[in-house]
């Protein structure tokens, strides 16, 4: 969000707070309105009688790493059914869909050859293909992620050679820009002739010490060239090479097999119905696939675990909401959210009953805020809940949108995809990578996580007024090209507004 749009948000709220005022409606919190004894006893069976880690501990161990649409992941959909019938949620159920080709990840072998000779450490990009069988020697030239454009015209350099993402000089096209960029590179390099390319997701550098990330380039992107992360430290000194006028001389054996598709796959799903207002629907979830690099424990794991976590300690307190929470686990969501857009194409005809979804996908660390996915909306009724939170530590509201998970297909179609904000000191290490083990998730933490998402689901589900209902297509438009969401959706064909929310005048819109 930028300072703009933060001002004007500071204002709409006084503005919006003195109309409540006058007509006495002031948002309630918890010891208003109502729903305090019931999220008392939530957190008690949250903190002192929780589950979650054991949840979690048999996913990643029992299940281990779940690539959407592989065997494991069937493997976890089944899973994940029978957690939720014996945490007693209702209508337990799997809702397929399909996704449009599958991946297996083979061997990634990859050498220096000179200046020095010795192993370098890379993993495959997912949904990326193969050198010829055995490997070939090549030498490395570098690409410049921030002079794509004529990359691109002198794509013809890279016949024979392996590329390697730099990023030197000006860097105004990062961002998701720089993303979308790259993949057309990556998409141009394979008929050039190159034999690999070497850049995570976006172009970037692996984070941490000796550790490869790996993910999707693009949604539902795949290339037929190999494309792979390699440890900060290998690719580091290959480019101090490069930058010394020495060319290094690498052998590269990479492969990786296809899966005609469509394949199948499967978000599950169940409930906790509403006493009153059954139709309506609070979708709680995380995402249920992972990546094949470790076990896929704090992504998202974490997330999976800590959603049963909160529908258990909601179920056995023996409290029930006025309206559905519908707990999803989504598949599908490292090759591009395709579980949760599935969802919401499914269910097109009652979204108009939905709520809204809240999601955990930052892995490991304490949840710190809460964010209300686009919808300023909710700011004002949301804040006296986050307060009453404050025993667990201070939570922050604001309405951004978080693009990189299954909140994005919600707020789209104008509802809040409230993303449970998380410290990611640690995540940013884990994810996509090796380190992605149950090792790196705190009990602790994960139970106080869990407990957090049970109250919130709790409160929205259950307060007296209906806490959300979609915002018109033009306010919704318009909302998402505030926040920036335009230029990525429609690169990726995911924008579904044409040209609404474009012009721009002063009316208040509704
Ligand atoms: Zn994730």
């Amino acid at each position: 969000m930028t300072k703009v749009f933060a001002v004007l948000g500071v204002v709409g709220m006084l503005a919006g707070a003195s109309i409540l005022h006058a007509h006495d409606r002031a948002p309630k919190g918890p010891s208003e309105d109502g729903t305090l004894p019931a999220l008392v006893k939530i957190a008690g069976e949250g903190e002192m009688n929780s589950h979650a880690f054991e949840f979690l501990t048999e996913l990643s161990d029992d299940v281990g790493a779940r690539v959407t649409g592989t065997p494991a992941e069937r493997k976890a959909e089944d899973w994940g059914v029978a957690k939720m019938q014996a945490i007693g949620l209702t209508n337990v159920h799997k809702e397929k869909y399909t996704i449009w080709k599958g991946w297996t990840r083979g061997t990634a072998e990859a050498e220096l050859l000179t200046p020095v000779r010795h192993k370098l450490h890379v993993d495959s990009m997912g949904w990326t293909g193969s050198t010829p069988a055995g490997g070939v020697e090549a030498d490395v030239v570098a690409v410049n992620l921030f002079d794509i454009d004529n990359e691109i015209k002198n794509v013809s350099r890279l016949k024979g050679k392996v590329a390697l993402v730099v990023a030197k000089g000006n860097a105004r096209r990062m961002g998701i820009e720089g993303f979308i960029r790259m993949g057309e590179l990556i998409r141009a390099a394979r008929p050039a002739g190159a034999i690999a390319i070497i850049g995570g997701q976006g172009g970037g550098m692996a984070a941490g010490m000796n550790l490869t990330h790996t993910g999707i380039l693009g949604f539902d992107a795949d290339f037929a060239v190999p494309v792979v992360s390699m440890t900060a430290e290998d690719q580091g000194q290959l480019e101090r090479y490069l930058d010394r006028g020495i060319t290094p001389h690498v052998r590269f054996n990479i492969q990786n097999t296809f899966t005609n598709g469509p394949v199948e796959t499967a978000n599950v799903v169940g409930e906790i119905r509403g006493t009153e207002h059954p139709e309506q629907i609070l979708v709680v979830g995380g995402h249920l696939d992972s990546w094949d690099l470790a076990e896929g424990t704090t992504d998202n794991g974490s997330g999976t675990a800590t959603a049963l976590g909160a529908a258990d300690a909601i179920v056995r307190s023996g409290e029930k909401p006025r309206r559905t929470i519908r707990f999803v686990l989504f598949t599908g969501e490292e090759q591009g959210l395709d579980g949760s857009s599935a969802y919401v194409k499914q269910h097109q005809s009652e979204m108009a009953n939905h709520l809204g979804d809240l999601i955990l996908d930052a892995g490991q660390g304490p949840v710190k805020g809460f964010q209300l996915g686009g919808r300023d909306d909710l700011i004002a009724a949301f804040q006296p809940f986050a307060r009453s939170l404050a025993n667990l530590g201070p939570m922050t509201v604001d309405d951004k949108i978080e693009s990189g998970t299954d909140t994005l297909p919600f707020s789209i179609v104008g509802l809040p995809g409230i993303n449970m904000d998380q410290d990611t000191s640690e995540y940013k290490f884990t994810h996509h990578s090796a380190a992605d083990a149950l090792e790196a998730q705190k009990p602790d933490v994960l139970t106080k996580n869990a407990t957090l998402m049970a109250l919130a689901a709790f409160w929205i589900a259950d307060r007296p007024d209906r806490f959300a209902a979609p915002w018109p297509a033009k306010r919704t438009a318009r909302m998402l090209r505030d926040q920036h969401e335009y230029e990525e959706l429609k690169a990726f064909n995911l924008w579904p507004y044409g040209d609404l929310g474009a012009e721009k005048d002063d009316t208040p819109q509704n």
